[in-house]
């Protein structure tokens, strides 16, 4: 497990190899870790190939693309997890930055316009209670500033209803039937998505049933689209 990130040891090491001085992501680290990979445009499973038909899994989504930056695997798991415990504004400017390298992400929230909406995918109010704070909104608001793009940050627009179980404990038939209804969007604003790209954003991507889940409740809710952001997709 790597120590957390001490705020003076940023940006001068290197939070995968420790070595300094260095930026935060130093770039044999980069290249040994989080090369560009060939993924699915909506499931951003790793592919053989660009441009390969999406995966049969993920055909019938509600969510229509998402991009990941790594896969869920040494050493992003255990940063991530770290993040997930740690209220530090390095981790979410490491993991929105490591984003940002892709250009299809930067293309993504370039082209979203003031009336869109760029949300964290929320947490159950009993979590937030438990964890103190959601790694999505930090990953988010840095997103959202370090891209400059001109969408809404929006973190509560959309409502976790029922607090549901670790999803990575589940097998697939469980993880589909543990998100049902999961989640609703603000009956107080009923027109706050209505025909708004909406652009939601998590930390890592298990079976995307969370992910589809939410996306489902915003397409229902009148939403143009549903893209998702995620640092690090779990591998197949
Ligand atoms: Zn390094
Ligand atoms: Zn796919």
């Amino acid at each position: 497990m790597f120590p957390g990130l001490p705020k003076h040891h940023l940006p001068s090491r290197c939070a995968v190899c420790h070595s300094w001085p260095r930026p935060q992501l130093c770039a044999s680290c980069l290249e040994r870790f989080a090369g560009a990979r060939p993924r699915c445009a909506r499931c951003a499973l790793t592919r053989t190939q660009v441009g390969d038909a999406p995966c049969p899994d993920c055909r019938d989504w509600a969510l229509e693309a998402c991009h990941a930056a790594v896969d869920y695997a040494f050493p992003w798991n255990e940063l991530l997890t770290a993040f997930k415990f740690q209220r530090q504004s390095g981790y979410s400017e490491l993991f929105a930055g490591l984003l940002l390298r892709d250009a299809g992400v930067r293309a993504l929230l370039g082209d979203l316009g003031s009336d869109d909406v760029l949300m964290p995918l929320p947490l159950s109010a009993q979590r937030l209670a438990e964890r103190g704070f959601n790694q999505a909104w930090e990953l988010a608001r840095s997103l959202h500033r370090l891209s400059g793009c001109k969408a809404q940050l929006q973190t509560r627009l959309l409502l976790r209803t029922r607090h549901t179980l670790a999803q990575s404990q589940l097998d697939r038939a469980q993880r589909l039937a543990n998100v049902r209804d999961a989640f609703l969007t603000e009956p107080l604003a009923p027109d706050c998505v209505r025909g708004r790209a909406v652009v939601l954003v998590d930390d890592v991507m298990t079976s995307g049933a969370t992910l589809n889940a939410a996306a489902q409740s915003l397409l229902q809710a009148g939403a143009k689209g549903v893209q998702a952001l995620v640092v690090a997709r779990t591998p197949s």
